[in-house]
């Protein structure tokens, strides 16, 4: 599975903490992450990560992209709420394109844990039925 991992800057030590923690399950799937975000997993967790633009820069956007296209399974997204962001308008088209394509979101931690479990335990076979097809099935 390709697995997309974003931190805003407040949220990047529990990514790094989840990474850590989660690195067996993640190490077996393609990780894919906003420029910032994938530095510090790559430095500090050795995992291989494929890195888009920074957020601000146009990196939510870059994995919107991968959503659209059908080449994203799984989005961790570790969200400050606490904190506005420069990029909001990026922060909700991401959102928005993962409900859209119904792509497993977590925007928090705890979330975050149930879905990487989840995949794990094989709960996303479903996903198999969608890779690489076409998504003329949905009524966009
Ligand atoms: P970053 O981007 O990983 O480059 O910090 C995350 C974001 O702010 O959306």
């Amino acid at each position: 599975m390709n697995i997309a991992l974003i931190a805003h800057d407040k949220k990047k030590d529990d990514m790094i903490k989840l990474a850590t923690a989660y690195k067996t399950i993640l190490e077996s799937h393609t990780l894919f992450a906003t420029g910032t975000t994938g530095k510090r997993i790559i430095e500090e967790t050795g995992l291989d990560v494929h890195r888009f633009k920074s957020g601000p820069l146009g990196g939510d956007q870059q994995i919107g992209a991968y959503i659209s296209d059908n080449k994203m399974d799984l989005v961790i997204f570790l969200r400050d709420p606490l904190t506005s962001q420069p990029h909001e308008p990026d922060i909700s088209a991401l959102l928005r394109l993962s409900d859209v394509y119904e792509i497993p979101l977590a925007t928090n931690a705890g979330t975050a844990e149930v879905l990487l479990r989840g995949l794990d335990a094989g709960f996303y076979e479903w996903r198999d039925l969608y890779r690489g097809k076409g998504r003329e099935d949905l009524p966009l």
